[in-house]
């Protein structure tokens, strides 16, 4: 991926980015009925687990999970894709590896991969690779949060 650049936008909460994701495919739509429509057939919330719901479940299982992002590779008039992402400040702290795991994966989407399965592995191959240099290098044990 020669000259790839990659833009981010960090939010503050879950709930605008999950709107934020909502809205390319119901640009119009009002925000009340946003919350009630059904989206998300391929998305992946870790440990392997896809789901389709509505934006308003979206929200909950993401603020369980602690975070979340999208990469929005539509680049009409911008070169760069741009991920879009949350952290809570409980996963700043304790979640090392789904950090990781967060921007392997919508990193493999940035560098061209659009199916999940791909980014998925891309996801798992980040922690795989910071944990064993982790233990490996640094004789650290690294904790992986359940979730
Ligand atoms: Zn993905």
């Amino acid at each position: 991926m020669p000259n790839l650049t990659i833009d981010f936008k960090r939010y503050r909460s879950a709930k605008p980015l999950v709107m934020a994701y909502a809205r390319f495919d119901h640009p119009r739509i009002h925000k009340s009925k946003l919350l009630k429509t059904k989206v998300g057939l391929d998305l992946d919330l870790g440990n392997g687990e896809c789901h389709a719901g509505t934006v308003e479940e979206l929200i909950s299982i993401v603020k369980r999970k602690g975070l979340w992002g999208f990469c929005d590779t539509i680049t009409d008039g911008r070169n760069n894709p741009i991920i879009h992402y949350w952290i809570s400040k409980d996963s700043q702290k304790n979640d090392i590896p789904g950090i990781m795991e967060l921007f392997g994966h919508e990193t493999g989407h940035a560098i061209g991969y659009t199916s999940e399965t791909m980014a998925i592995k891309f996801g798992v191959i980040t922690v795989f690779s910071y944990v064993t240099m982790m233990e490996e290098v640094f004789g650290k044990k690294v904790c992986t949060k359940e979730k």
